[in-house]
C-alpha cells in the first residue's frame, strides 16, 4: 500500500514561504487601502513606536472588506491608544528577564525549559507581551544553541523543550535540524513543543523540508497554535494542521481573550468549534498580560470567568479553553 507522505498532501506548487515573508504588509496606509479603508487613515498613530506593522498577505484576505471592527485587522492595526501610559502596565509583564538561566533560556515551571527560538514572528499582534523583549540579545538560535543546550545538559529535570519567541517557525528549517542534532545528548527532554502563530498566520511555512524535520525528530511533539478568532482559518490552514497531524504532532491553541475581538460567547464558541474541524484541540484563554501599549485590549476577570462559563453551557468539555492568567513567580499559569 501506498501511503501519501503528510507533504504530498500540500500543493507542490505553493509559492516559498520566505517570499511571501518578505511581502508581508508592513505600511498601514497600503492595509487600509486594501480592505477599502483609506478614510480610517488619518486616525492611526504618527510612526511605529518601536513595534512595526507587519501582516501577511494571506492573512489580510482573510479580513472582511469595509469593516473597521474585523477581528484580525484589530489585532494588526495600530491604535492611538497604544500611547496612553496605564498604570500597571510595563515592559516586561510576566518577569521573563527574572527567569532567565541561560541564554535565551526562560525556565519558570517544573520539567518545562523555553527557548526563545527566534526574535522574528510573520505577524506583528499589537496584544504581544513580548513587544519590549530584547530579542537580539536573546535568541537561543543566534549562538547555534550551544550555551542554551549546555545549560539543558545540566538539569535532568528538564523533559519537555518548549520552542517559542518570537515564532521559532520563523527559523529556517536547517537551524532546527542543527538544534535538533543537539538534542540527540539530552536524554531527558522525551518532549519538544513548539508555541507558532505561523501555522494560521502564514500556512505555506508547514513546507515538505519541515514536515520530514518534524516527522523525523525521535520525540513526541506537540504543536501549540495561537489563533484567537475562527476567522483566521481558512483551506490553506486546514492543510497545514492536517499535514502537521500527519507527521506526528498534537495540536492544541492557546488564545489571548481580547476586548473588541473575541470577547463575546458567540466568538469564543465559534473559535473551539473551527479549531475542532481542524483536528486542534483549545488548551488556554489567557487573559491578557499587562504589556504597555496593550491596555486597551483588556477584558476584567468578572467578565472573562462569564464569558468562559457562557462557553462550558454550550459546548462539550474538551472544547473549552482553561482560562488562565501569567502571574511573574507563580509555579504554573493561574487559574482564574
Ligand atoms: C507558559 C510557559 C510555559 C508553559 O506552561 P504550560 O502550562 O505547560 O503550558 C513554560 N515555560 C514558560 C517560561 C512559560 O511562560
Ligand atoms: S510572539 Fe506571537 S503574539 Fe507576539 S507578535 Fe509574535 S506571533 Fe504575535
Amino acid at each position: 500500500m501506498i501511503t501519501a507522505s503528510p507533504a504530498a498532501r500540500l500543493s507542490p506548487s505553493a509559492p516559498d514561504w520566505r517570499d511571501l515573508w518578505r511581502s508581508a504588509v508592513t505600511d498601514a496606509d497600503e492595509l487600509l487601502r486594501m480592505l477599502g479603508l483609506d478614510h480610517l487613515a488619518g486616525m492611526l498613530p504618527p510612526g511605529d513606536a518601536g513595534f512595526a506593522l507587519r501582516v501577511p498577505r494571506g492573512f489580510v484576505a482573510r479580513m472582511r472588506p469595509g469593516d473597521p471592527r474585523d477581528p484580525l485587522l484589530l489585532q494588526v492595526l495600530p491604535q492611538l491608544a497604544e500611547r496612553d501610559p496605564v498604570p500597571g502596565f510595563v515592559a516586561d509583564a510576566v518577569g521573563d528577564l527574572a527567569a532567565r538561566e541561560a541564554r535565551g533560556v526562560l525556565h519558570k515551571y517544573h520539567g518545562r525549559a523555553l527557548l526563545i527560538a527566534s526574535g522574528s514572528c510573520a505577524v506583528n499582534c499589537r496584544y504581544c507581551f513580548r513587544r519590549h523583549f530584547p530579542y537580539g540579545e536573546e535568541t537561543a538560535a543566534a549562538g547555534q544553541w550551544r550555551q542554551a543546550l549546555a545549560h539543558l545538559r545540566t538539569d535532568p529535570s528538564i523533559s519537555e523543550l518548549i520552542l517559542s519567541g518570537g515564532d521559532p517557525l520563523a527559523l529556517a528549517t536547517h537551524k532546527l535540524e542543527e538544534l535538533a542534532r543537539g538534542l540527540a545528548d539530552l536524554p531527558h527532554v522525551t518532549r519538544l513543543r513548539i508555541h507558532t502563530r505561523l501555522p494560521v498566520v502564514l500556512p505555506e511555512r508547514i513546507d515538505g523540508p519541515f514536515l520530514a524535520w518534524l516527522q523525523a525528530l525521535p520525540l513526541q511533539k506537540v504543536i501549540v497554535l495561537h489563533a484567537n478568532h475562527a476567522n483566521e482559518f481558512d483551506g490553506a490552514v486546514d492543510a497545514a494542521c492536517t499535514a502537521l497531524r500527519g507527521a506526528g504532532a498534537t495540536l492544541l491553541n492557546q488564545a489571548v481573550l481580547l476586548r473588541g475581538i473575541n470577547d463575546d460567547a458567540d466568538a469564543l464558541a465559534a473559535l473551539s468549534e473551527r479549531l475542532f474541524a481542524a483536528g486542534v484541540l483549545p488548551y488556554y484563554l489567557h487573559q491578557l498580560d499587562r504589556v504597555q501599549g496593550a491596555a486597551h485590549f483588556e477584558v476584567d476577570d468578572a467578565r472573562a470567568h462569564a464569558l468562559v462559563e457562557a462557553v462550558r453551557r454550550r459546548l462539550p468539555g474538551y472544547l473549552v479553553p482553561r482560562l488562565v492568567r501569567e502571574v511573574a513567580g507563580d509555579a504554573s499559569k493561574r487559574p482564574l
